[in-house]
C-alpha cells in the first residue's frame, strides 16, 4: 500500500465500486518496481474506468493494455507508469503528448506537469477522450486532431515529448520542437517490436539517447513515421 499523500481517493468519477481495483492497480505498479511517489499519487487519481469502452469496463484495473476502437489500444498501466518516471517531471513543465488514444496518460499527465498539449490522428477517439478528460475536471491539457510526427509548433519547445506510438526513427520536427534539456521519450525500430528510447537535447542542441529496453507499440503513422 502507498504510504504518505497517497491515500486519499480523491478521484474525479472514481466511483466507489472501482476504489479497492484502483489501490490494488497501485500495489501492482508498485510490485512492478514503480517507486515515484508523485506518479503513483497521478494513478491514485485518475479513474481508468472512464477512459474504457464499457465492455471492457471490469478490466479496467489490470495492468494490461485494452482496446478503445478503431484498432487502438489504452497502454498498459505499468507501460505509461514507466514513460512517466523516466521523464521525472517536477510539475511545471509544458508537455507535448503524440497519440492522445483514451486520454488517460493525457490525464496522469496533467496531474503532473504544468501545461499538457496532446495529437491525436484519429478524431473518432477524441469525443469519448474528451468526454472522460471533461470529467477529470483538469484544466491545462488542450487537444488537437491531426498528425502528431509534425508536433505542434505553435506552442513549442517543449520540456518533455511523448510519443505513444512506435515509429521507424525520430521525427526531426519533434527534435526541433525540444527545449534545450528536454526530453523525447520514443519507441524505435520496426512495426512488431520496439525499443523505448529517452532522448535529451543537450546544449548546444547535441542528442543524448539512450535506450530504456523492449516495448511494443502500436504504429506512429504520419508524415515522419509509417505510411497508413
Ligand atoms: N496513451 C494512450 C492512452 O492512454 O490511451 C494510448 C495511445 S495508443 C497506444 C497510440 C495512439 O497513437 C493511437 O490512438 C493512434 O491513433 C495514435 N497515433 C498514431 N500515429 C499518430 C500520429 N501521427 N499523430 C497522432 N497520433 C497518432
Amino acid at each position: 500500500m502507498v504510504a504518505g499523500p497517497l491515500g486519499a481517493g480523491t478521484a474525479a468519477g472514481g466511483g466507489g465500486e472501482y476504489r479497492g481495483a484502483r489501490r490494488r492497480l497501485i500495489e501492482t505498479l508498485q510490485g512492478a518496481g514503480v517507486s515515484d511517489l508523485s506518479v503513483l499519487r497521478a494513478f491514485d487519481l485518475v479513474p481508468r474506468h472512464l477512459f474504457v469502452p464499457t465492455g471492457v469496463r471490469h478490466r479496467a484495473y489490470e495492468d494490461s493494455a485494452l482496446p478503445i476502437g478503431n484498432g487502438q489500444t489504452i497502454s498498459q498501466p505499468s507501460i505509461h507508469a514507466r514513460y512517466l518516471e523516466a521523464l521525472k517531471l517536477a510539475g511545471r513543465e509544458k508537455v507535448l503528448e503524440i497519440g492522445t488514444g483514451s486520454g488517460y496518460q493525457t490525464v496522469l499527465l496533467a496531474h503532473l506537469a504544468g501545461q499538457v498539449f496532446s495529437i491525436e490522428r484519429i478524431g473518432a477517439l477524441l469525443d469519448p477522450a474528451r468526454e472522460a478528460i471533461k470529467a477529470c475536471a483538469v484544466r491545462n491539457v488542450s487537444i488537437l486532431v491531426g498528425d502528431g510526427t509534425l508536433g505542434w509548433s505553435g506552442f513549442a519547445p517543449y520540456d518533455a515529448i511523448l510519443v505513444s506510438a512506435a515509429a521507424p526513427k525520430v521525427p526531426q520536427p519533434l527534435v526541433d520542437q525540444l527545449a534545450e534539456g528536454g526530453r523525447l521519450l520514443i519507441p524505435l525500430g520496426g512495426r512488431d517490436e520496439q525499443v523505448l528510447y529517452l532522448i535529451t537535447r543537450v546544449p548546444g542542441g547535441m542528442l543524448d539517447e539512450r535506450a530504456l529496453g523492449p516495448v511494443r507499440f502500436v504504429p506512429l503513422v504520419g508524415a515522419h513515421g509509417w505510411p497508413s
